[in-house]
């Protein structure tokens, strides 16, 4: 028996109890005569005591040669501390070893596992087994693992089977590329990782299971962004015989259940806004609205006076930031720096001081007056003491500019407040999206996601004024779920890939299996995908993934523990039948 309790456990009512403990050393006190090991496992630490009299000299001395992060088995009798620790839930207890065995000694870890460590990040995710070791990263995982139990205990309730779907697939199209794997049974043939189960779940869903859902592992080879990850968890669903209501419903009582159970916040009845109206009052379709700063259209009292560079935009839009019109001239010109970078890319920033006495001080008193800049007040919803910041040019534009502006501002005012969560669903999303780079429409969330009803006429004259039965679930400024309603039926689905620019024969080889089983009696159905990964940091108060997942990639999507990816040898790309044309 390697322990009789955990490193956790032990309290002042074991006083006397003979134990066995197992752990890693922590730290190390030498006072010569006696020595405190602090030894730790996943539960807990407890204070090992060695001395002189009571131990045996053999034994303290046998401690004297123990290093960090040894492994060790202590047999010893819990007794109460002279000098309680009120930090640590084992604080009132030592244990006075009697005898103790080095089960594996340990090379000096290159970083110290403390809560603050002073290791880098490279570092850490090269000896990751090391960090999972530290509390923080190890708490992360225990919460991660909360969470999905949550997932699987409400959906389960809610009816739901978890299924396993094939990683070895063909493309599916998620709006990436696809990792892909050679079968070397089929010479020159691929297989692609899911990019999601989507196709499998509709397909679950022709099969009767009614309500499927799946905590899933998804690749997606995209040029990497900050906190990205090549491969990540979904939690994904789906429901026959459903409407978008009912998909709402019971996700919205999932995100409901997991803040209740988890973060013990309650929330009301999520708002709803429409794709149209979240991009134009917010300029986004991720809204964060703990705050509000919401966009103000200016067009129609900043035009057509004499300042040609608002009267050439298609759009003049601002927001008001809170006492923002004590900020000085060096504070504002830094602000105007900041909309100009190139990850912004704004031209420049007109800029109005509300000011405390009820008069307006802008940028451009030389084309406007008082009574022009109180209507962009009234507008922007600006106070006396706010500071009314407006960018002009294209729609598109200016909105994500003006946008990048808004989340900026809150972040520095510290709006954007960890503990509070402020979740709302996003509908009616366009359907299809033009890619301006080849002028083709592509699914705005994918191929198989059904047109708003009465709609699909309006594919051949004005396809990007179609609408979809498409939802995402925002939570703090960040997409944490999305779905649609299904096409069902062959046809609809066949119109659907011919104005994604697939010919008859492509839409066949590629999605043939799917448009068969439509054939043969497909209910109507809907789902949804939640992003685990994200949804756990959000929770956890985090912004980045990566701490919440066990082995990471970094950001070129490399694991730098394994180091992967890496080159195979000349023999398995033969096998493979596969030649590379670059040297490896
Ligand atoms: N498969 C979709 C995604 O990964 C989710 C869905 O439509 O259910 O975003």
């Amino acid at each position: 028996m390697y322990r009789s309790h955990t490193c956790g456990e032990l309290r002042a009512t074991d006083n006397t109890t003979e134990v066995i403990l197992s752990g890693w050393v922590q730290t190390i006190r030498d006072k010569g005569f006696v020595l405190w090991i602090d030894l730790r496992d996943r539960y807990g630490i407890t204070q090992l005591v060695f001395d002189e009299e009571r131990s045996s000299k053999a034994v303290l001395e046998a401690a004297k040669d123990v290093g960090r992060e040894y492994v060790l088995q202590v047999k010893g009798t819990v007794i109460e501390r002279a000098s309680k620790n009120p930090n640590l839930p084992t604080g009132d207890i030592e244990i006075l070893v009697s005898e103790f065995k080095v089960l594996n000694n340990a090379l000096t870890p290159p970083f110290t596992i403390e809560d603050v460590t002073d290791g880098g990040e490279d570092l850490r995710m090269k000896y990751r087994y090391l960090d999972i070791r530290r509390n923080p990263v190890k708490e992360n995982l225990i919460f991660r693992h909360k969470v999905t139990m949550e997932v699987r205990k409400y959906l389960s309730e809610k009816e739901f089977i978890e299924v396993e779907t094939p990683y070895l697939i063909k493309s599916t199209p998620e709006g990436a590329r696809d990792f892909v794997v050679p079968s070397r049974m089929n010479e020159g043939q691929f297989y692609a990782l899911p990019q999601s189960p989507q196709t499998f779940k509709q397909l679950l869903m022709v099969g009767g299971m009614d309500r499927y859902f799946q905590i899933v592992k998804c690749f997606r080879d995209e040029d990497l962004r900050a906190d990205r990850q090549p491969e990540f968890t979904q939690i994904d669903c789906e429901m026959a015989f459903v409407e978008q209501e009912d998909i709402l419903g019971v996700f919205e009582g999932l995100t409901r259940h997991l803040l209740q159970e988890i973060k013990g916040v309650q929330v009301g009845d999520f708002p709803r806004i429409t794709y149209d109206e979240a991009m134009r009052r917010y300029g986004n379709d991720k809204p964060d609205i703990r705050f509000g700063m919401e966009f103000g259209e200016l067009n129609t009292v900043a035009q057509h006076k004499d300042f040609n560079v608002f009267n050439t935009a298609e759009l003049v839009v601002g927001i008001a930031v809170p006492d923002g019109a004590s900020y000085t001239r060096k504070e504002i010109d830094a602000l105007v720096d900041w909309v100009r970078r190139p990850q912004v890319g704004a031209k420049g920033m007109v800029y109005v001081k509300c000011n405390p006495d009820g008069t307006y001080k802008s940028s451009v008193d030389k084309f406007y007056d008082q009574e022009d800049l109180a209507q962009w007040a009234k507008i922007t919803g600006a106070k006396a003491g706010d500071l009314i910041c407006v960018l002009s040019g294209s729609v598109n534009e200016t909105r994500a500019q003006l946008s990048a502006l808004r989340m900026e501002m809150a972040t520095r005012l510290q709006l954007r407040k960890a503990a509070v969560f402020a979740p709302l669903w996003v509908t009616d999303f366009p359907l299809l999206e033009l890619d301006e780079e080849t002028g083709r429409y592509h699914a705005m969330h994918h191929p198989f996601t059904a047109p708003k009803p009465g709609q699909i006429s309006m594919l051949e004259k004005d396809p990007g004024a179609v609408k979809a039965n498409a939802y995402d679930l925002v939570l703090n400024g960040n997409e944490i779920g999305g779905g649609s309603i299904r096409i069902y039926d062959r046809a609809t689905q066949e119109v659907m890939f011919k104005h994604l620019g697939f010919s008859e024969e492509e839409a066949k080889a590629q999605f043939g299996f799917l448009m068969d089983a439509f054939q043969y009696g497909a209910p109507p159905h809907g789902g949804i995908a939640f992003g685990l990964d994200r949804l756990v940091a959000i929770l956890g108060g985090q912004e980045t993934i990566r701490d919440f997942i066990a082995f990471p990639k970094n950001n070129s999507g490399r694991d730098v523990m394994i180091d992967a990816p890496a080159p195979i040898d000349e023999d398995q790309l033969k096998e493979l039948s596969l030649k590379l044309s670059v040297p490896s």
